[in-house]
């Protein structure tokens, strides 16, 4: 008796810790700028701060949110990027491997 009843009440705190982790796993952390695959890749967090001079190809609009390698909503403010695995771009980022999203 004893037994099942501490069964029953480890159910909630395991299904916590899973919800938790899962919420941990949505907020995986920023790239930072100076990450060094985010400076190899020039990014910024703020597509508008691009080094226009040194990455010619940028053009005004482009940004993470409508990049084809951006995994996050369109509307999210950060999402998860092919390039940067088990981390999240800002969705006004930008990055010189950006290609437009078809
Ligand atoms: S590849 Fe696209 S989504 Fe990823 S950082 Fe560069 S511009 Fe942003």
């Amino acid at each position: 008796m004893t037994s099942r009843r501490q069964f029953i009440q480890i159910i909630p705190v395991a299904g916590a810790a899973l919800v938790g982790a899962r919420g941990a796993f949505a907020q995986a952390a920023l790239v930072k700028e100076d990450d060094a695959q985010a400076k190899a890749l020039g990014y910024v967090a703020d597509a508008g701060k691009t080094d226009k001079a040194k990455y010619k190809q940028y053009a005004a609009g482009q940004a993470c949110s409508n990049c084809a390698l951006y995994q996050g909503k369109a509307a999210d403010a950060a999402g998860g990027c092919a390039l940067f695995p088990g981390k999240q771009v800002a969705g006004k980022g930008w990055c010189s491997a950006y290609a437009k999203k078809a």
